[in-house]
C-alpha cells in the first residue's frame, strides 16, 4: 500500500479552504477515488510526493511540460528573469521574442496576443471571431474541451465529462444560446447545420485532434472539410492547438496535418509550465484587437516576463532536430507494449496515440468520438489506475484525459510502464 500519511493530512485541511479541496477539479481523483498525491517536487519525468513516494508522471502538468518537470535550462531562464524583476506592466524583449517564434514555427499565425490561459485564449478568439463576421453563432464539438468561458461549456470534455456534468449552472441559457454542438468526427451535422443557419455562424472551433475525451484523432477528411465548409460560409475556422500546439509538431496539428485555420489558440506547452495563453492567426483578423483595432482585450499580468522566458526556454529546446521523431518513437512504443499486455490478460482495450499523446479505453472501440469513448468501463479504468499509482506510475486520474510523454521519459521508463500495465490488466481481469 502507498504511504500517504502527509498527503491525507494535507487533503483534510484542503478540503476545508478550498472547494471540493482543489483549485482545479480533476485533481481531486473523485474519478478514480482515493486522497490524491500532494506534490512536492519534480525532476524529469518523476514527481515526489509529501510522503517521499516517487512515480514516473505521465500527467506532465496536463501536457505543458513537454521538456519534463525541472528542466535546468527552463529553471535558469525564469530564475534570471525573476532576478531582474517578475512583471512590469509594460512591454518587454521577452514577448516579442517568443512571438517571433511562435509566428515563426506555427504555419497560420502572422500575429499572436498572449494571454494567461488557455481558456482566455479560446474566449478572446471567439470574440474576436464574432466582431469579425458581425455573426454571432458558434459550431462546436461535444466532448471537445475549450476551458471554462460561459459561451464554450455547453457538451465540454475534460472535467465536465469526467464528473458527468450535463452543463453549468451559471451560465444563462442566453448565453449559450448561440452554441451550436455537434458529434466529432462528422462532416454530415456541419453540412446540415451550414444549410440551415450558415449566415449566422461565426466560427467552427475544433480541437483538431482531441484530447479532452481522451485522445480522438480527426478521421480523415474531417479537418479539409470543416476548413472548407467555413471558407464556403464566410465563417472562420477556429483551431484549439491548447495541447496539440508545438506537441505534434513544431507548428502543431495545423502543420501536421497540412490545414491553416483562420484562428488558433495556444497553451500549455507555450508557457513551459507557467501560466500562458495565446491566440493568433492571420494579420487582418489579428489587426481588430485593440489597440490596433476595436475588439477589446487586456490583460495585468499579460505576457508577464516569468512567463516568456519559461515559453522562450522551453521553444528553443524543442529546435533541436529529431525529438519529434523520438517522442514518436517513444509513444508508439508505449501503445503497441500497452496493446499487446492488454491483449495477453484478455482485455479488450482501444489504444488511441498519436504523437506523444494516448489514452487507453477500457472499450474494445473504436473511439472515435464523445458515444464511444462513453462506452468505456470507467470502475475498470478506476481500478486500473489505483493499481499503477501503487506501482509508481501517475496517470490522469481520469478515463477522459490524455496521457502525455515527455522529453524526459526513457525507453526504461516506457518498458516499466508496459510492464506495470500488465500486471494492472490481469488484476483488473480477475
Ligand atoms: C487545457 C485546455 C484548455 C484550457 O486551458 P487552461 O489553461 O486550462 O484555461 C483549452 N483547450 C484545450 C484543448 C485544453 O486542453
Amino acid at each position: 500500500m502507498l504511504a500517504l500519511t502527509r498527503s491525507t493530512k494535507l487533503w483534510e485541511r484542503a478540503q476545508q479552504v478550498l472547494p471540493g479541496g482543489v483549485n482545479s477539479p480533476v485533481r481531486a481523483f473523485r474519478a478514480v477515488g482515493g486522497t490524491p498525491p500532494f506534490i512536492v517536487r519534480g525532476q524529469g519525468a518523476i514527481l515526489e510526493d509529501a510522503d517521499g513516494n516517487h512515480y514516473l508522471d505521465y500527467i506532465c502538468s496536463w501536457g505543458a511540460l513537454i521538456a519534463g518537470h525541472a528542466h535546468p535550462a527552463v529553471v535558469d531562464a525564469v530564475c534570471s528573469a525573476a532576478a531582474h524583476g517578475t512583471s512590469f506592466g509594460a512591454p518587454t524583449p521577452a514577448e516579442v521574442e517568443l512571438a517571433e517564434l511562435v509566428c515563426s514555427l506555427v504555419p497560420s499565425i502572422e500575429q499572436v496576443r498572449f494571454v494567461n490561459s488557455g481558456t482566455e485564449a479560446t474566449m478572446s478568439a471567439i470574440r474576436l471571431a464574432r466582431a469579425a463576421t458581425g455573426r454571432s453563432k458558434i459550431v462546436k464539438f461535444s466532448g471537445c474541451y475549450h476551458g471554462h468561458a460561459d459561451a464554450l461549456l455547453a457538451t465540454a470534455g475534460s472535467g465536465v465529462l469526467t464528473l458527468g456534468l450535463p452543463g453549468t449552472p451559471g451560465v444563462p441559457s442566453a448565453v449559450v444560446a448561440d452554441t451550436i454542438s455537434l458529434p466529432y468526427n462528422l462532416l454530415d451535422p456541419v453540412r446540415q447545420v451550414f444549410a440551415e443557419v450558415g449566415e449566422q455562424i461565426a466560427a467552427v472551433i475544433v480541437e483538431p485532434v482531441a484530447g479532452n475525451i481522451g485522445v480522438v484523432p480527426p478521421e480523415p477528411g474531417f479537418l479539409e472539410g470543416l476548413r472548407e465548409l467555413t471558407a464556403q460560409h464566410g465563417a472562420l475556422l477556429i483551431f484549439d492547438e491548447v495541447i496539440t500546439g508545438f506537441r505534434l509538431a513544431p507548428g502543431g496539428a495545423q502543420e501536421r496535418y497540412g490545414i491553416m485555420p483562420d484562428l488558433t489558440c495556444l497553451g500549455k506547452i507555450v508557457g513551459g509550465g507557467l501560466p500562458v495563453g495565446a491566440y493568433g492567426g492571420r494579420r487582418d483578423l489579428m489587426s481588430l484587437v485593440a489597440p490596433s483595432g476595436p475588439v477589446y482585450q487586456a490583460g495585468t499580468l499579460s505576457g508577464n516576463p516569468l512567463a516568456m522566458a519559461a515559453g522562450l526556454a522551453t521553444l528553443r529546446l524543442l529546435q533541436e532536430p529529431g525529438l519529434y521523431e523520438r517522442l514518436d518513437t517513444l509513444s508508439q512504443r508505449l501503445a503497441e507494449g500497452l496493446r499487446a499486455a492488454a491483449a495477453a490478460a484478455s482485455l479488450p482495450i482501444t489504444v488511441n496515440q498519436i504523437g506523444s499523446m494516448l489514452t487507453v479505453f477500457f472499450t474494445p472501440g473504436p473511439v472515435v468520438d464523445e458515444a464511444s469513448a462513453k462506452r468505456s468501463d470507467t470502475a475498470a479504468f478506476a481500478r486500473f489506475h489505483r493499481i499503477m499509482l501503487e506501482s509508481g506510475i501517475m496517470l490522469p486520474p481520469s478515463q477522459f484525459e490524455a496521457w502525455f510523454v515527455s522529453l524526459a521519459h526513457t525507453e526504461a521508463d516506457i518498458e516499466r510502464t508496459i510492464e506495470a500495465a500488465g500486471a494492472a490488466f490481469r488484476a483488473c481481469m480477475a
